[in-house]
């Protein structure tokens, strides 16, 4: 029995039709974890949906309006790149739930998994690249208004910028204190030489991706790495030590919320670094690590995967909750 919770339901299935998001890997991921004996069926939690108060705290009424009723603009359903219908907004309703529960029991288990989720690309007022909500942003609200959490800290790992994350937590006026690391960093402008002020806000989100890549326009999460072209696993994990170091320095959160993102791998069809499965892996054991030695709870959502062989994106996902295993029950990790 893993010593943490993974949130699941056939449910996160989403509805797309043929299309380069691969809607049927969260089964596959959990039919994996329970045919290599890493979880068994006592590990599962099935998922509930949001209310439609959860998605508001991250999104406008308009926009859940909009998504409840079916009124998107052609533009609009353009913009989120899957098609819209109401069983996919229950997809997605689902993923938010699947989100605050994998939070809620992170602060108990000291991790929980979404076995799904990391819809990192969906702003408060629109749906963009696969993403309709945020349910990062929708669980780490929840909590918040709960009183389970002031602060949290979101890391994102996905080879796509958290774009929708970085909006919906963007401090109200950036003008008004600028922080060094507020500003488009860039991989030279972060590092030790850095002068690191504490951190003022509630959510504190780091993003590491590739920078020539989808978005085009990269809003300013509280410290972006824009990663080049052919990024290789010593690099990738050189430069995540780096930030994880920098921003737990700058702040201090009640909850990580781990965007594990398979798609930084080398044979991904919508990335372009060099991660091998065994250097994704180590990203993982990376964060995973550093949370544990201070002492806070990782909520783990999964994110994008877009590999040539399908396989491997199972893999990858599956690799983390092994990562996750090795570090918080060493002694258990061989059932
Ligand atoms: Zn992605």
């Amino acid at each position: 029995m893993l010593p943490f919770k993974l949130i699941y339901s056939d449910g996160y299935y989403l509805p797309i039709g043929e299309h380069v998001f691969p809607a049927h890997k969260f089964r596959m991921i959990h039919n994996r974890l329970l045919q290599e004996g890493i979880a068994g069926p006592e590990d599962f939690l099935e998922a509930v949906p949001a209310s439609d108060d959860d998605v508001r705290l991250a999104h406008t009424s308009d926009y859940v309006g909009k998504l409840k009723n079916g009124t998107l603009s052609p533009r609009e359903e353009l913009q989120m790149e899957v098609p819209y219908s109401p069983s996919l907004v229950h997809a997605f309703w689902l993923a938010a739930g699947g989100s605050i529960q994998a939070a809620q029991h992170a602060l108990r288990d000291r991790v929980g998994f979404q076995i799904g989720g990391g819809f990192h690309h969906a702003f408060p007022d629109h749906g963009e690249g696969f993403c309709m909500i945020n349910d990062i942003a929708i669980a780490i609200r929840r909590l918040q208004k709960d009183g389970k959490i002031k602060r949290a800290m979101t890391v994102d790992c996905d080879v796509h910028q958290g774009n929708g994350t970085a909006v919906i937590f963007a401090p109200p006026d950036p003008e008004a204190k600028p922080l060094p690391s507020w500003s488009r960093a860039t991989m030279s402008r972060i590092g030790p030489a850095a002068d690191l002020e504490p951190f003022e806000g509630d959510v504190f989100t780091i993003s590491l991706h590739q920078e020539n890549n989808y978005p085009a326009w990269k809003p300013p999460s509280t410290i972006d790495v824009n990663l080049p072209d052919g990024t290789t696993d010593e690099e990738y994990l050189s430069w995540l030590d780096t930030v994880l170091t920098a921003g737990l320095r700058q702040f201090d959160p009640e909850l990580l919320c781990y965007v594990a993102g398979a798609d930084p791998y080398k044979d991904d069809q919508l990335g372009g670094l060099l991660l091998t499965i065994e250097g994704l892996k180590q990203r993982d054991l990376l964060v995973f690590k550093a949370a544990k030695a201070r002492g806070i709870p990782v909520m783990v959502t999964f994110a994008g995967g877009y590999a040539q062989n399908v396989l491997d994106t199972i893999v990858i996902h599956c690799n983390t909750v092994l990562a996750a295993q090795e570090v918080f029950a060493p002694v258990a990790s061989k059932r």
